[in-house]
């Protein structure tokens, strides 16, 4: 995966040290030698991370960090913080300005870049996310990473000794909800109950936690948990094939509590902001497929799944066949009783429409008073028996108003098939036609279209 990378340190050699190792790597480096040119640089050039110096005079790096991690400009891009001690203090303090991860000077080559690809993946899925939603009907996204997270998280804490987790539960923030586990199983069971962080004893000899890491990530119900794992600070292998598997961090032992609190609460945060994109997303999809009045497909919906439909009936699948309804004099309804009973009348009707349908049959809004329906399986018999059903239960009963009356309704209705190798167009005009017929032979009434080949 190639990148860009901002490198910043205040000391012209190290930043050309580093320059060089990551360019040997393929990524594509800027640099800044200050913290205020830090700022500069990611807001204009947007790199994929940031390898920040702490110690620099006059703005260091927790303060560049923060200043980073506030500016909705640069907040998305990791920043791995770069120590010349391995001190606790640095650590969390640094987690608390926002910093994504923690590399220790000298730097080792083979942890660098496992952190790296692993904040890199973590970015890309987080950039595809941010693309998508501002790419969607719903935009605007208002929360952002920083938030706090804690109420409502559930964290799962895997180890053998029942003392360790334990010890990792009481370092945990107070709002969180902890499930203590001790087994592979019962791991895969409390991850796929909603859990927002998984963290996991790799030092545990009583199972192999690699491979409860792999089964989480992939597991489609917990593919999105981050994973903190916890592993032994001479155990540089172990903890590289756990980045390169998809575990989020790596905490080593003995465990700080702080420290574990700190990467706890970063992952948490991280977790709800992609919920959150991806639930907007969601959202955005439902409007961009769904008619807002009756809570039908819309027809761009249905027209893509008719011609899916279409496309499988073509290639040996099963049969299709459409039903085009249209309300008859539906204007006098608006003339007589106001736009607002007729919105009534659309609402009721589409709810008349859907319990005569099958769950395989798809139902949509395709403009004012004109509903389509597809029926994916079906052949003609059996759709005009659909048809019918429709119109008897809407001329049956009259259709109640706010104001407590009953407006009589009824509905034309043309039903047609598709044939080998129809077009989506070729289909509906069949059946615009058999609709036309059914209005001109009186309305209130079903009309095949001519179901011969052309
Ligand atoms: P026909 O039997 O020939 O279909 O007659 P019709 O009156 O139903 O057909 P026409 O196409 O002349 O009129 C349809 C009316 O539906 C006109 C339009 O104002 C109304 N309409 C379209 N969309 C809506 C809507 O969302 N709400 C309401 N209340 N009326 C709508
Ligand atoms: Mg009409
Ligand atoms: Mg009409």
């Amino acid at each position: 995966m190639s990148a860009r990378i901002l490198v910043v340190d205040d000391q012209a050699a190290n930043v050309r040290l580093l320059e060089a190792r990551l360019q040997a790597e393929y990524f594509d480096v800027c640099t800044a030698t200050n913290g205020q040119e830090a700022i500069t640089v990611a807001k204009a050039e947007q790199p994929d991370l940031i390898l920040l110096d702490v110690m620099m005079p006059l703005m260091d790096g927790y303060e560049t960090c923060s200043r980073l991690k506030d500016d909705p400009a640069t907040r998305h891009i990791p920043v791995v913080m770069v120590t010349a001690l391995d001190q606790r203090e640095d650590r969390i303090r640094g987690l608390e300005a926002g910093a994504d991860d923690f590399l220790t000077k000298p730097i080792d080559d083979v942890t660098m870049f496992a952190r790296v690809r692993s904040l890199l993946r973590l970015k890309a899925v987080l950039d595809e996310l941010r693309y998508r939603e501002s790419s969607s009907a719903m935009s605007g996204l208002s929360g952002d990473i920083q938030d706090d997270v804690d109420s409502a998280s559930r964290v799962v804490i895997v180890s053998a000794d029942p003392r360790a987790t334990a010890r990792y539960a009481g370092a945990m923030p107070a709002r969180v909800t902890v499930r203590e586990v001790h087994e592979p199983g019962e791991a895969i069971a409390a991850a796929r109950d909603r859990a927002d962080l998984l963290i996991v004893d790799l030092t545990s000899a009583e199972y192999d936690g690699l491979r409860l890491c792999a089964r989480v990530r992939s597991d489609a119900a917990t593919r999105q948990l981050p994973i903190l794992a916890i592993v032994r600070p001479d155990d540089v292998q172990h903890a590289v094939r756990a980045l390169d598997l998809g575990v989020n961090d790596i905490i080593h032992r003995p465990v700080d509590a702080g420290e574990l609190a700190a990467r706890s609460r970063t992952q948490l945060r991280r977790k709800r902001y992609a919920d959150r994109l991806r639930s907007h997303l969601d959202e955005g999809m439902e409007l961009a497929v769904t008619d807002p009045l009756t809570g039908l497909h819309n027809r761009r919906y249905i027209s893509s799944r008719l011609r899916q439909a279409i496309d499988s009936a073509n290639n040996g699948g099963a049969p299709v066949s459409l039903l085009l309804a249209d309300i008859d004099h539906f204007k006098s309804i608006n003339d007589t009783h106001g736009h607002e009973a007729g919105d009534s009348v659309l609402r009721d009707f589409a709810a008349r429409l859907l319990t005569g349908l099958r769950a395989l049959d798809l139902a949509a809004r395709y403009g004012g008073e004109e509903f389509v329906v597809v029926m994916p399986g079906a052949g003609m018999a059996e759709a005009q028996i659909a048809a019918e059903r429709l119109r008897s239960s809407v001329a049956g009963s009259g259709f109640a108003l706010r104001d407590g009356s009953r407006v009589p309704v009824t509905v034309s209705i043309g039903v047609a098939q598709a044939r080998r190798g129809e077009s989506l167009d070729g289909l509906l005009r069949r059946a615009d036609e058999a609709l036309y017929a059914a209005k001109n032979a009186g309305r209130n009434q079903v009309q095949a279209a001519d179901n011969a080949a052309a």
